[in-house]
């Protein structure tokens, strides 16, 4: 391992933006990365050629990751998928009012019920989400939506959006906010996530960063500068650190950080989790179900090969999701047969037509969200120990999801360049 400025803890999407904006402005960088595969929670696993994002993921359009993506021109392909679908209610299906047609159509609302949706939705495509006071997100739906039917369409759109499942808990103005990006439309990508990471490990690597798999970091130690040990018995010294790690993790990596910013962000951040189940089927035994949004379950069920090319021999993969929000308890089998009754219910028959599976049944979305008791922002320094940066999804300013992860890296790779900018690098390094 030769010397470096900047040593960055982990591959995936947030490590490998901090390593191009760092290598792209001259500095020595390298990323260290446990796994065999670059990627973290934005692999794309090939299953009897049928591409599995690690559940189903979607891009939002106008975010800080198309921003960011652009402005280091790394090229993504894919398309906004037809949000025509279904409504799951009372384990049947009904239209989802999604557009003005579906809406007269719909048996989910009665007439008043359709007019204050309309209402609704146009109100918030429009309002100005800075301006909505500190409240929940709840307090806000039952100010200003009747009808209990709306009001549970209406978070059944926010869940979808967030990925959240309690309105008590969700900020109303940073969930208007994402619910307004998803009115602009989201990407399915060609070829999975999995393009995203190659392009930016392409981008990072052309720009002179270097990148390690298969090196896990064991330890950081504030020694005047940083000690990285790692587990093959190795060890480094560099200026400046940037861990994606996520909380728990950070806080177990970086020795003395009892007291400091990272207990602070450890004891309040709360992930969020998902069950997810992606099938490949050789075709769909009913072509015309694409889309479903559980209105009284915590369900979403999307064909992504509607919007993306996810196989070579027209391999239809279906992404379904189980919201389980910041429950920390695994209920794999029962959560496994909830999302198959939705299979049976969209796709008839569907076992008879499988090419590949895949189960994830609790994993991690994002490691913390935007919630209503939140003091403070996390990151990109931590303030009681010097040339330690943290990035990853889980030290967001106002951002969720990906849009997290990318725009966290870029403050911490800018953070860095202005400490470099006015104090110079220190001259061993
Ligand atoms: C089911 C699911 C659905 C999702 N859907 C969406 C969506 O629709 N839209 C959206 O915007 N986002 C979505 N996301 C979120 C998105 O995938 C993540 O925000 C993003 O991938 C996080 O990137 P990251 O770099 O912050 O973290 P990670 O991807 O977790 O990367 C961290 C990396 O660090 C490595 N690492 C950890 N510890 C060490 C160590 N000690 N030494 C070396 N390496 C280490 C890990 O192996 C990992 O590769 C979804 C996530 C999931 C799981």
């Amino acid at each position: 391992m030769n010397k470096c400025d900047v040593a960055i803890v982990g591959g995936g999407i947030a490590g490998l933006t901090g390593a191009i904006y760092l290598a792209k402005a001259g500095h020595s960088v390298t990323v260290f990365e446990k796994s065999n595969e670059l990627g973290g929670r934005a692999r794309t696993i090939n299953k009897n050629g049928a591409l599995f994002n690690l559940g189903g993921h979607a891009l939002y359009r106008g975010g800080a990751a198309e921003g960011i993506l652009k402005e280091l021109e790394v090229k993504i392909s894919g398309t906004v998928p037809d949000t025509k679908g279904f409504a799951i209610w009372n384990g049947g299906l009904l239209e989802l009012p999604d557009s003005l047609k579906s809406m007269v159509k719909t048996r989910l609302l009665t007439w008043s019920g359709k007019m204050e949706l309309g209402k609704i939705m146009m109100k918030v495509r429009k309002i100005d989400a800075a301006s909505i006071p500190h409240m929940s997100l709840r307090k806000w739906a039952e100010n200003e939506i009747k009808d209990p039917m709306v009001r549970h369409i209406f978070y059944a759109l926010c869940r979808t959006s967030t990925y959240c499942i309690n309105p008590d808990q969700q900020l109303a103005s940073a969930v208007i906010q994402q619910v307004q990006l998803g009115m602009k439309g989201v990407l399915y990508i060609d070829g999975g996530w999995q393009s995203i990471v190659d392009n930016l490990r392409k981008k990072a690597v052309a720009s002179g960063a270097t990148i390690l798999k298969n090196k896990t970091v064991s330890s950081i130690e504030n020694v005047g500068q940083h000690q990285l040990r790692f587990t093959d018995g190795e060890a480094m010294v560099v200026p400046y650190v940037i861990v994606t790690a996520g909380p728990e993790q950070t806080f177990k990596l970086v020795k003395n950080a009892e007291g400091t910013l990272l207990d602070r962000w450890k004891e309040q951040a709360q992930p969020i989790y998902a069950a997810c189940l992606d099938v490949a089927l050789r075709k769909l035994p009913n072509p015309h179900h694409n889309f479903a949004i559980g209105i009284d379950q915590h369900i979403l069920f999307s064909n992504h090969s509607r919007a993306s090319k996810l196989s070579e021999d027209g391999t239809v993969v279906l992404q379904l999701i189980k919201y389980l929000g910041t429950e920390k308890e695994e209920h794999g089998l029962e959560n496994k047969r909830e999302l198959e009754k939705i299979m049976n219910l969209m796709q008839p028959g569907w076992e008879e037509e499988v090419v590949a599976k895949q189960f994830l049944p609790h994993i991690t979305v994002v490691h913390d969200s935007i919630k209503i008791g939140d003091t403070q922002h996390f990151g990109p320094n931590v303030p009681e120990i010097p040339g330690l940066y943290m990035a990853g999804d889980g030290t967001g300013h106002g951002e969720m999801l990906v849009d997290t992860a990318f725009a966290s890296a870029k403050r911490a790779a800018n953070a860095i360049m202005r400490q470099i900018g006015a104090h110079g690098l220190p001259k061993e390094a």
